[in-house]
């Protein structure tokens, strides 16, 4: 799957969660790729969907971060890098090429039968079906909760944190 829509899917859904987690998701979300580049560049080449794209063990990452690290910035942070690693391998294992389970079998795993090659049409459309629904749910979500991407102007105005000047001046802006 190509960076953007690995980029656009891993942001959708980590953003209905919380937006500040984006971020750190996003580096997660393309690591499997540019890892190959940072082993190719210490002299240590793999091939490509191989090592840095085991399901078994970004998904056995993921959970670990969850448990080990409860809170915290440090920890938050790794969380959301090895699920944004969970969401790129989960994307590609919809390709036709899939992705290796583990590094203990041959066996490649799909996800929805792996229809598609990367780059395919099909591939943007699965990325904006899913924008399209995480931001439906967004808006679900009692107002305040994704303040850092659409301010709640008029929320603002009536509780008093700005004046009526300030809600004139930006009750149109969304970002
Ligand atoms: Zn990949």
């Amino acid at each position: 799957m190509k960076w953007i829509n690995h980029v656009f899917i891993a942001g959708a859904v980590t953003a209905v969660y919380d937006v500040r987690l984006v971020p750190p998701t996003i580096i997660g979300a393309t690591a499997p790729d540019w890892m190959e580049w940072v082993l190719k560049f210490v002299g240590r080449p793999v091939k490509h969907r191989t090592v840095t794209h085991y399901l078994s063990v970004w998904v056995i990452a993921w959970v670990g971060a969850l448990f080990l690290f409860p809170d915290g910035l440090v920890g938050t942070l790794v969380t959301a890098f090895c699920w944004g690693g969970v969401t790129h391998i989960l994307t590609d294992a919809m390709t036709v090429s899939g992705v290796p389970l583990s590094p203990y079998s041959d066996r490649r795993f799909h996800l929805f039968g792996g229809r598609f090659r990367t780059g395919e049409p099909v591939e943007y459309g699965i990325s904006a079906c899913v924008v399209f629904v995480c931001v439906g749910l967004m808006n679900l979500m009692p107002s305040g909760s994704w303040a850092p991407f659409f301010y709640d102007w008029a929320g603002y105005y009536e509780s008093g944190v700005i004046d009526g000047y300030e809600w004139r001046v930006n009750r149109f802006r969304i970002f």
